[in-house]
């Protein structure tokens, strides 16, 4: 979800300066085109307005008079007529406009005023009007070819008059010349200048508005960029702008011949050092590990900081065995860092295999990135450096943790949990000494789920706990029901995790549960393993003296398996002790492993402890356990782990099913 939202995110910050750019450019057209038109109306409007005013008086003279001449002169105009090969024919002056220059179609254009200047033309001229230091009226009428050259100026006191001819072509061919003058006054040029400046004081200040607006609008993106993709630790990028660059990589359009590798690479002994030294001190070693992660990679490649000391990159490769080279090369130059600390840093690698693409786009990264995780998470037992590649067994192992996981609280809730019991007996009397709680899960969609599928999960996760709380209620529960059924009930053990035994009030709890349950602790045993002892030897003596305290028994399991210590044996204030099945299995120098169970179950004999062997699965080990004097077996031998209802038919039997009492 974040990520989705980082990428929307990023998408806005990098279409905002297009869209400003664009704006920018849309809002200067309108107000450069809506200027440009203001200014010509008005501006060319007085020109105009004056110039189609004589031409409409002097037509109302001509249009429908025949007596042209006449009222030609009547109107004290100066004119003249040509005919169609351009003689004047008639007038009461010489032709002063530049025929040459000026076709007949247009309705007017200047006389040369004065012999020496260019005559104007609304085709390739244009006016300029000023005014000089005593207000008096300057027209420049400049060449448009030439702008630099002014090729008729008109200078007069407060106003100034500019002649013009006005042409009309007649029906039969001839053309009449009427000559005519355009007033200009003072009024006109400050309404003009008035005009230009407060236009062009508004365009600048609506320019300067956008400009402020586009570099504020730069500026925020930047700032909004490096909030989401900085890393303040690193000082370089973080995860966000890692997932945004690389499937950016990713999805280019070219076919490549090299593969991805994405690697998450840890810097495993992070906390110890930031606990030896400080949190600045350990933020100065990442920034070093993100320089040195920079400096090692290809120019094109992409590395950031995530969590903690996590880095993830994305690395082209051609073979695995040059990968592992590279990254092997990394972390040497990473080691060498500071070669008092002897640091350790490790690498998980999926590979993204030479792909079109398409499908490289369709990959997602976030998931890939996981795969390099749970890869170098194989590592996690040693703190030494080390480079673990990603495989299938992996995959399927993740897609079941999480499935594992996602169904866990409703199993719980529909009591997909199943209590087994499995009995143990005595191997001299063949009495029913005891029984262990075994769970089972049994799932719609899953089937019948084994402990060994589902209790690491739990334990890793944490859940574990509320197993722990459900195996013993229910367990508290059965035995009180069988108690007032009349069953000659045996204690029954149950299983509580190493993470449980954290727990300060852990005895309480179990004392409180078998309260409610109305089971008397004599029939309740708890198992706890022997690693749990490493974790708070005290915390654990305390718990076991409070249990015991309260009731009920405490048995060691799985003694033998593992990393045993005979110190557990001394410390611990235990009951009973399970050997381990490890102790039984084929295969094993048989001699040598009686003799430990022999000397294992005598040294629990001078403890007071009582012994349960477990996995037990032929006659010849029960009868050498017997002879050596273990007080139970529990194993296949005897017996399976049954549902409470078998069980119950074996309490009734009180000694194994065929066996003479
Ligand atoms: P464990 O506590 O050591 O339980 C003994 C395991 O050995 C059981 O496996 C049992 O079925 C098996 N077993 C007993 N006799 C024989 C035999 O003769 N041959 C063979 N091959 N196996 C035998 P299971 O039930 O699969 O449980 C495995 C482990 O799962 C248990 O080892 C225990 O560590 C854990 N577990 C089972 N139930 C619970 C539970 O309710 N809570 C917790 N915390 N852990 C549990
Ligand atoms: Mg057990
Ligand atoms: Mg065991």
């Amino acid at each position: 979800m974040a990520n989705i939202d980082i990428k929307r995110a990023n998408k806005m910050i990098n279409r905002r300066p297009v869209f400003s750019v664009i704006l920018m450019i849309f809002i200067s057209i309108l107000i450069f085109a809506s200027i440009a038109m203001v200014y010509f109306i008005f501006g060319e409007y007085s020109i105009q307005l004056k110039l189609a005013n004589e031409v409409d008086s002097i037509s109302e003279l001509y249009s429908g008079n025949n007596d042209l001449f006449s009222l030609i002169s009547r109107s004290s105009k100066d004119y003249f007529i040509t005919d169609p090969s351009g003689n004047i024919i008639s007038g009461n002056t010489d032709n002063t406009a530049d025929l040459s220059k000026h076709p007949l179609d247009m309705d007017y254009f200047f006389i040369k005023g004065r012999p020496e200047y260019q005559i104007y033309s609304d085709k390739n001229s244009d006016f300029l009007i000023t005014s000089d230091n005593d207000n008096d009226v300057i027209i420049n009428v400049f060449d448009l070819m030439d702008f630099d050259k002014v090729a008729i100026q008109y200078r007069s006191g407060k106003s100034t008059e500019i002649p013009y001819w006005i042409c009309y072509p007649a029906e039969d061919g001839t053309t009449v010349y009427i000559k005519s003058n355009l007033a200009f006054r003072s009024g006109d040029l400050i309404f003009i200048l008035a005009l230009s400046i407060t236009l062009s004081i508004t365009m600048i200040l609506i320019m300067l508005a956008i400009l402020i607006f586009g570099i504020n609008n730069i500026r925020y993106r930047k700032d909004l960029q490096k909030l989401l993709f900085m890393d303040r630790i690193s000082g370089g990028h973080n995860w966000s702008w890692f997932l945004i660059n690389a499937s950016k990589l990713l999805s280019r359009r070219k076919n490549l011949n090299n593969g991805y590798a994405v690697i998450n690479l840890v810097f495993v002994k992070y906390r110890y050092f930031v606990l030896c030294h400080s949190s600045s001190e350990g933020e100065k070693m990442l920034r070093e590990v993100y320089l040195t992660i920079l400096k090692n990679i290809g120019p094109r490649d992409l590395a950031s900081h995530s969590t903690e000391a996590h880095f993830p990159i994305l690395m082209r490769y051609d073979s695995e065995e040059g990968l592992r080279q590279k990254v092997q090369n990394i972390i040497s130059q990473l080691e060498s860092i500071d070669t008092d600390h002897k640091f350790g840093f490790q690498a998980g690698i999926d590979l993204i295999p030479p792909q079109t693409a398409r499908v490289r786009r369709s990959l997602d990264l976030d998931i890939i990135y996981n795969n390099a995780s749970a890869a170098r998470m194989q590592l996690d037992m040693s703190e030494e450096s080390g480079i673990a590649f990603y495989d299938n067994d992996l995959l399927e192992q993740h897609k079941w943790i999480d499935l594992v996981t996602e169904k866990q609280r409703d199993a719980i809730d529909k009591e997909e949990f199943i209590v087994y019991y499995q009995p143990k007996y005595n191997p001299n009397t063949n009495q029913l000494q005891g029984a262990e709680a075994l769970i089972r899960w049994q799932n719609e969609e899953l089937g019948f789920v084994s402990p060994g599928r589902f209790i690491p999960i739990f334990e890793s996760s944490g859940f574990i706990t509320e197993i722990d709380h459900y195996m013993l209620s229910h367990v508290a529960r059965d035995q009180a029901k069988w108690l007032s059924q009349g069953f000659k009930i045996v204690p029954v053990s149950v299983n509580v995790s190493r993470a449980h035994f954290i727990e300060d009030d852990l005895a309480e709890q179990i004392r409180d549960i078998c309260l409610e349950a109305n089971c008397p602790a004599e029939y309740i045993e708890i198992e706890v393993t022997e690693s749990a002892f490493f974790d708070d030897k005290n915390k654990m003596i305390e718990t076991i003296r409070k249990l015991q305290s309260y009731g009920f028994s405490v048995s060691m399991d799985d003694f033998g398996s593992g990393y045993s210590s005979l110190n557990s044996l001394k410390d611990l204030p235990l009951n009973i002790l399970k050997l381990d099945a490890g102790f039984f299995a084929e295969g094993d120098d048989d001699d040598r492993s009686k003799v430990v169970v022999s000397e294992a179950l005598k040294l629990a004999k001078s403890l007071n402890m009582k012994t349960v062997a477990e996995g037990i699965e032929d006659k010849v080990q029960v009868d050498f356990l017997a002879r050596e004097g273990c007080d139970m077996i529990q194993g296949y031998y005897f017996a399976k782990p049954m549902p409470a209802s078998d069980y119950e038919s074996r309490m009734a039997q009180e000694t194994i099913p065929g066996s003479e009492a």
